[in-house]
């Protein structure tokens, strides 16, 4: 996501008609109980953050969303398909899912009972389920999706995250819990699943969404996009934007198709930052490995006045006036968070520590060392001057605050400096190589940190990201 912009106030064109929509639900999501009865999935996966989100019980594999979008009236009529595995005997099993009118749920084919309460939508097959039995879910349900408003751990200058219809179309930014306000969902980043998007939208709209445009079907008034993800992707990460797009593709390093997805008329300083796409993409490749999807791209909001933004899984999104600035963070989460996805929300400085970082090596490759000690130096008197609380704890109500962002990022130049550069590459090589397309934890991280450069670090660790005191300046010189 972007970096954390102070007070700045994020404008919704439609904000007068969500008013009545825009808060969570009033009913609270019902308290995780012990699974007193047997047989039924828990309500949450117990994230340290987000306790609620995600399920117990089962790990989905595949996603097939078919929607169709009226862009007037802001609504869809859709079929969710999940394809998922049991991971015990269920009698009943939950799915987050929020707002929208459910108009049908099978299971395996054949008609299931629900309940719904807040996010939390409950299953109740006709057939229990079976520890290891692979099942398919299939709910139809219609309606204006709701952005959720009021999430406490997300700035307020981000706004809401979901469905977002702003004024140029239709963008799904759902970090963190969006992505129950489209689909119904194992909403937790570590059940990660493939995805297919069905779009059927009016012309001129044009619709994008993650991995690759495999058709596009010309219905007359309308069209119809297919678009497959094939690489595991958090629910997150999950996007859809449709609007009046010009398209425009490219290629990147080894073949990669680039596609992007601008407003009519983009302006100069948008075409200019898109045009050093392929030197940022042949820069982390060269240091990390090869780009771990089939497509890259950029989905641009054409209103000045949107502030938020999202590396959604292979095409990132952003408002027009911040692409020059933030497209290479976004890109670094290609690697750092989306191939490799953390474990639960409290490890979050995985994905925006290792992408700031990557804004700062982009100025030590682009502008030279004299350039990126300055700004590690300006970094760390920042970092200091607010006594930054350790990136690994973030408080709850904190998920991106600056300290992920900026104490994340010099916890690993200060490894840098320890390790020295051979072996601090080395180590993100390996994170990115070990944990492709997985999850993993800050305890992970310090484990591999260990192992690849055989020293006891735990020390280390503890006084950068568990410390509340912000550490002394290391020596600048690198061995
Ligand atoms: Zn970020």
């Amino acid at each position: 996501m972007l970096k954390g912009t102070g007070n700045s106030i994020y404008v919704l064109l439609l904000a007068c008609l969500w008013l009545a929509a825009c808060a969570l639900p009033a009913t609270t999501p019902p308290p995780i109980q012990p699974d007193s009865e047997g047989d039924v999935g828990a309500a949450g996966l117990g994230d340290p953050i987000y306790p609620h989100l995600g399920n117990g019980g089962y790990n989905v594999a595949h996603y097939n969303i078919s929607l169709a979008v009226d862009m007037a009236g802001n609504s869809i009529s859709a079929t969710t398909t999940i394809q998922a595995q049991a991971t015990e005997p269920l009698r009943a099993f939950n799915l987050d899912f929020l707002g929208l009118t459910i108009d049908s749920i099978q299971v395996n084919g054949q008609p299931a009972g629900f309940r719904r309460a807040g996010s939390e939508l409950t299953l109740l097959p006709v057939s229990p389920l079976a520890s290891q039995q692979p099942f398919t879910v299939a709910v139809a349900y219609h309606g204006q999706p709701t952005p959720i408003a009021n999430d406490p751990a997300v700035p307020r200058s981000y706004g809401p995250v979901g469905w977002l219809r702003l004024s140029p179309g239709v963008f799904v930014i759902s970090q963190p819990g969006g992505a129950m306000t489209w689909y119904p969902v194992n909403n937790h980043p570590s059940d990660k699943a493939t995805y297919a998007f069905t779009i059927t939208v009016a012309k001129p709209y044009v619709a994008a969404a993650n991995g690759s445009l495999l058709a596009k079907i010309d219905n007359g008034p309308s069209r119809t996009y297919r678009w497959v993800e094939d690489r595991p992707m958090a629910s997150y990460l999950a996007t859809l934007a449709i609007a009046n797009f010009e398209v425009v593709t490219g290629e990147g390093p080894n073949g990669l198709p680039l596609r992007y997805y601008l407003p009519p008329n983009a302006p100069r300083p948008v075409m200019d930052a898109l045009a050093e796409t392929p030197a940022m993409l042949r820069f982390f490749t060269e240091m990390l490995g090869p780009y771990p999807f089939e497509t890259y791209g950029l989905a641009v909001i054409g209103d000045e006045r949107v502030r938020i933004g999202l590396e959604a899984q292979t095409l990132t999104i952003l408002p027009v006036q911040r692409v020059a600035a933030e497209q290479l963070h976004e890109l670094a989460h290609q690697w750092f968070g989306n191939s490799v996805t953390p474990a639960t929300w409290q490890d979050i400085w995985l994905n925006e520590g290792f992408a700031t970082y990557s804004e700062w090596l982009w100025v030590e490759h682009t502008q030279g060392r004299a350039a990126f000690e300055a700004l590690v130096r300006a970094q760390y008197l920042r970092m200091a001057q607010a006594k930054m609380w350790p990136p690994a704890q973030p408080p709850a109500d904190q998920l991106f605050g600056p300290p992920i962002y900026i104490r994340g990022a010099w916890s690993l130049h200060a490894l840098r400096l320890r390790l020295g550069d051979d072996v601090f590459f080395a180590l993100l090589r390996a994170w990115v190589t070990r944990y492709q397309y997985g999850n993993a934890s800050t305890a992970d991280f310090m484990a591999l940190a260990e192992e690849i450069s055989g020293q006891p670090l735990a020390d280390f660790f503890q006084t950068w990201l568990y410390t509340a005191a912000v550490p002394s300046l290391p020596p600048l010189v690198r061995p």
